[in-house]
């Protein structure tokens, strides 16, 4: 008999095919409350899960005694509960790689136009306020050349600093769990304590994942640290950052600007203070968020799903120790 998959993504027809070959599908089209409810209703058949974007806990998953796998189509691993997967055996895979390189053009999508205060000129122009040569006031200032600051030298990180090394001329330092002396090779790199870091750079971006331990681990005192030219830039998660201490440390002018793909809250509130400030730019999650490689996390969460429920180790297991060889 085929095993059942509950899918809260829409995928391609060429992937919804080949899950159609080898399982049973429900696809819940929408997380609204009537998807919420279809899903609830499904998961106690479930074997497998695919999807992103839900915070999938212990109460939901309980619903789910037969579950074996569940194929995160993200890199990031927040929503999950990896010490009840691991207890219950069931294999979270995710998706690495595929995004990497589109995910460092979003952060320098970002850099590029809080520095060059692209949005908020653009917008100028559209409003028809271009009545003569901007002057002083509308000045942006240079990207190449200045000191990029990456916290969390992982896959992303690396990809950022490739960029600015070889790109833009940019001297990189970064902040990690560890030092990587082949990053600090291929592109120069120092490495730097967290406040030496938000002290010496002018661009200071995110790309650490969310755990208990980077929870809030930019607040006021880090602000307080940077320097009132810097720009903060964050592609990573939005709870990584105290949001209120973001607001107040642009609102007063203690640093220049943010780029700001990810928030506390998702959808971001329409009335929230950071759309009244015109030094934030501020983009919808789209860090991987384009057709090639939304199709290439598709197709790889599809190879983890189905290698996991056909009693094979997914290329990208998460939780290693629920694997029983
Ligand atoms: P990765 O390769 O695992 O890199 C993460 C890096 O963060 C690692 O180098 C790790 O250091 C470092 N790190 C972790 N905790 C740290 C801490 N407490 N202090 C200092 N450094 C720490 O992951 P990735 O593929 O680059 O992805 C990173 C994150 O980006 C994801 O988890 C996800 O949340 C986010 N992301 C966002 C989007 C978006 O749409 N905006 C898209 C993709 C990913 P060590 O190597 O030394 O352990």
């Amino acid at each position: 008999m085929k095993k059942q998959v509950l899918l809260y993504k829409k995928l391609s027809p060429l992937l919804m095919a080949r899950l159609h070959e080898q399982t049973e599908v429900t696809l819940i089209d929408n997380l609204n409350a009537d998807g919420l409810a279809k899903l609830r209703d499904a998961l106690p058949r479930a074997h497998g899960l695919l999807g992103a974007s839900l915070k999938l806990d212990a109460g939901l998953l309980d619903l789910a005694p037969d579950l074996e796998a569940i194929a995160s189509v993200s890199v990031g691993v927040d929503n999950y509960d990896i010490d009840y997967l691991t207890e219950r055996r069931i294999l979270l895979s995710n998706t690495p790689d595929v995004l990497t390189e589109t995910t460092a053009d979003t952060g320098f999508a970002l850099i590029l136009a809080t520095a060059r205060r692209v949005v908020e000129l653009a917008n100028m122009v559209r409003a028809g306020q271009w009545t003569r040569n901007v002057g002083p006031t509308q000045f942006g200032t240079d990207v190449h050349g200045k000191t990029l600051g990456i916290i969390g030298m992982g896959r992303i990180g690396e990809a950022l600093a490739q960029r600015g090394h070889f790109g833009f001329g940019m001297p990189v330092i970064y902040h990690s769990h560890t030092p990587k002396p082949a990053v600090e090779q291929r592109f120069n790199a120092q490495y730097r304590s967290l406040p030496e870091l938000l002290q010496q750079a002018d661009f200071v971006c995110l790309t650490l994942p969310l755990t208990a331990e980077t929870e809030g681990l930019i607040g006021a005192k880090q602000f307080a640290l940077m320097r009132r030219e810097s720009i903060f830039i964050n592609i990573s998660r939005g709870k990584v950052v105290d949001e209120a201490a973001l607001i107040q440390a642009l609102s007063e002018g203690q640093i220049r600007a943010a780029g700001l793909d990810v928030f506390e809250r998702e959808p971001l509130n329409h009335d929230s203070p950071l759309l009244q400030l015109n030094n934030v730019v501020a983009t919808p999650h789209i860090g991987s968020a384009t057709h090639e490689t939304r199709e290439a996390m598709a197709t790889c969460a599809v190879d983890n799903l189905l290698a996991a429920l056909a009693g094979e180790r997914p290329k990208n297991l998460v939780n290693t120790k629920a694997w029983k060889a």
